[in-house]
């Protein structure tokens, strides 16, 4: 035996123990081959039920009734937790971004805890498809729906469906086939206005928490107003009635807002900036039990992104030498159309979430202008570069720092992601050393060594609240009173004591804001 065969001897030997061991642990050891289950027929709608899961929890709760409203059955997951991540790093492919991992995990989890509450594994495959959002990347967002399909294949759910909105050039079906999910007018409307809603009331909680006079009142009426909105989406009623309602129930809260705290910006990879779970720490959470107020970023602005890229894309390939015929491309269509029908979207949706804004009592909320966040990022972070939130994260952070809008900024970035952790890592740096007032921290998402990054936070935040400490008392000198003559002042104003009210913007902290505007 020559030494070729006895090193193909050595390595067939090998290959049979891997399958053999591979069998012994119920994987599969040969090549995954990804097979699309997206059959859903409207026949098969009166018994099936869409899982919806992936945003905040009033996102979930308020378009799982949407959904319900227009006909489907439909229940929301929880949150994804530390069990979604064991499951997703069981079933999941190495090296993915740790998004992937909580997210495929934590519907294993729930298929699983069905399968162990007695109802049979068919019977599920059958009744309940998993509705999310996918891409065509650049980055692994791209891979979530294949991840999703391998990971119920090997924890015995071969053959569940997975239904993705796609999320680059607007909302389709993975098929392209008209099946039993009717993404229409009707679909995206319903859709839209709950997303809608859930931010503004979102936003809403996020300013009245850390200012409350009993603890633990924000999230009663927040529970009561998700549970509301939740019945008249359901019954298909008006959200605007709805929020209407909200603004009564909220309007209960008692605040004190004399008290500077520093505020504190989340921002970085969209699923884990906005996940309210074991995901990012529950950083949200955290933030405001350390005493700060946080400033979430609405999926109103991801929203307002997407058409700000489209209509970027579409205004470049407009000065290509011919039409392209690629997906995007504008072979055979009218650009110009296209840029009016983008702009009248934008105008759109800042019209609604204003409106629902102004219903429920969140005032002088601004959307960002993408054209201005481009314009700061461009010298730093191209215009062109996709993946993760692109340039939006660099331009938010200039722009946060250049107009005062908060005394800190955090950036989480999971593991594993390659836009996210360049620009955390990397492009911020130079960013902060351009603007080296900013108070910036970027931290790492695993799963793991919550302590770490909690002390980590806590350490930043020593800083942020020494600002928001200085900037105060900056603006009583400058108001010539002191803290006790403002909080009696603030105690009669009937106008800036109540929840709503939000001073002129001037300097980042609701405090003193309010004692320039009660000089
Ligand atoms: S942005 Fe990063 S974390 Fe998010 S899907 Fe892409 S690679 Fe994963």
């Amino acid at each position: 035996m020559n030494e070729n065969d006895v090193q193909s001897q050595i390595d067939q030997e090998l290959a049979d123990f891997a399958q053999e061991q591979a069998k012994e642990l119920g994987l599969h050891a040969e090549q995954y081959t990804e097979q699309s289950h997206t059959d859903f027929t409207a026949d098969q709608r009166p018994h099936t039920t869409l899982l919806v899961s992936g945003l905040t929890l009033a996102h979930d709760q308020i378009a799982t009734a949407a959904l319900r409203g227009i006909g489907y059955r439909a229940r929301m997951i929880d949150c994804p937790d530390q069990e979604g991540l064991q499951f997703g790093k069981e079933f999941g492919n190495r090296g993915q971004c740790n998004p992937t991992y909580f997210t495929v995990g934590n519907l294993v989890t729930h298929l699983t805890q069905l399968r162990e509450g007695g109802m049979p594994t068919q019977q599920i495959i059958d009744n309940y498809i998993f509705l999310t959002a996918g891409a065509c990347g650049p980055c692994r967002f791209g891979t979530y729906v294949t991840e999703y399909r391998k990971a119920l294949r090997d924890s015995g759910f071969d053959g569940f469906r997975v239904l993705l909105f796609q999320q680059q050039g607007g909302v389709k079906q993975a098929t392209g086939q008209e099946l039993g999910l009717k993404i229409n007018a009707e679909f995206s409307l319903a859709i839209v206005r709950a997303l809608l809603a859930a931010d503004v009331l979102n936003l809403l909680g996020y300013r009245l928490r850390p200012y409350e006079v009993v603890e633990g009142s924000t999230n009663l009426a927040l529970e009561e107003c998700k549970a509301l909105l939740e019945n008249t989406l359901e019954r298909k009623g008006s959200p605007m009635r709805g929020l209407l309602r909200c603004r009564r129930i909220l309007g209960r809260v008692k605040v004190d807002r004399s008290i500077p705290k520093p505020v504190v910006s989340v921002i970085g990879e969209f699923w884990a900036m906005t996940t309210e779970g074991d995901g990012n720490y529950h950083l949200q959470r955290f933030l405001e039990q350390e005493g700060a107020e946080v400033d979430i970023q609405p999926l109103t602005n991801w929203i307002l992104f997407m058409l700000w890229e489209n209509q970027h894309d579409t205004a470049e390939r407009m000065q290509l030498r011919r039409d392209d015929e690629a997906r995007k491309g504008l072979e055979g269509k009218d650009p110009t159309k296209k840029l009016w029908g983008l702009a009248i979207g934008d105008k759109a949706i800042r019209a609604l979430f204003q409106t629902y804004a102004h219903t429920i009592g969140l005032y002088g909320y601004e959307l960002p202008d993408m054209d201005q966040i481009a314009a700061l990022a461009k010298d730093t972070y191209g215009n062109d570069v996709r993946g993760g939130e692109g340039h939006m994260e660099v331009g938010k952070l200039i722009h946060f720092v250049e107009d005062k809008v908060n005394h800190m900024t955090l950036s989480v970035k999971p593991f594993g992601c390659m836009p996210s952790s360049g620009v955390s890592d990397g492009v911020q740096s130079y960013v902060t050393t351009r603007w080296p007032e900013a108070i910036f921290l970027p931290i790492e998402t695993t799963g793991d060594g919550e302590v770490n990054i909690h002390s980590r936070v806590q350490m930043m935040l020593f800083k942020a609240r020494q600002r928001a400490r200085e900037e105060f008392q900056q603006a009583l000198d400058e108001a010539t009173i002191d803290e006790a003559t403002f909080k009696v002042r603030l105690k009669g104003s009937r106008r800036w004591r109540g929840p709503f009210q939000r001073p002129p913007h001037k300097v980042a902290g609701v405090a003193a804001n309010l004692v320039y505007a009660l000089r």
